[in-house]
């Protein structure tokens, strides 16, 4: 199982992910099922917009690597500006696990760490989960 988290605190959250999902599809990259979106305050004391949060489950071929320039590709494209590492955003793209994969290079870290302790993909995580029950 392929899960990604899903923020925006910019602009439109529905427009951005919409946008997202499209872009993706085109990429060969399948959302098969998507957690409702969940409103959360901002986290690690930069950002200062409410964030909108959604967990979805992808269908792919493509290795990790791959998928996430993939994901930093569809971030691009919602004209993210990177300049403030923890600042609001258009649109954020985290891979949260991939299958059983253990990867720690650089450039991605799987499982996410940390990722699945914060409550903006918890709760967005058990929402999905119970549509995949
Ligand atoms: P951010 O978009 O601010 O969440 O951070 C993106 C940065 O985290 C990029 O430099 C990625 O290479 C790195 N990264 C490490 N592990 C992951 C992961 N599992 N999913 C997405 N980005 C990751």
């Amino acid at each position: 199982m392929i899960l990604i988290a899903v923020g925006s605190s910019i602009g439109s959250a529905q427009n951005h992910f919409a946008a997202a999902e499209e872009f993706l599809q085109k990429q060969g990259i399948m959302v098969v099922q998507k957690s409702d979106n969940f409103m959360f305050p901002p986290w690690g004391g930069i950002a200062k917009n409410e964030f909108t949060n959604a967990v979805w489950q992808l269908k792919t071929d493509k290795s990790p690597d791959a998928l996430l320039a993939q994901l930093q590709a569809a971030e691009d494209a919602s004209g993210r500006d990177r300049s403030t590492r923890w600042g609001d955003r258009t649109l954020d793209l985290d891979i949260l696990i991939y299958n059983d994969e253990k990867i720690e290079t650089a450039d991605l870290k799987l499982p996410h760490p940390g990722m699945l302790k914060r409550d903006f993909v918890l709760i967005p995580l058990l929402d999905l989960l119970q549509k995949l029950a």
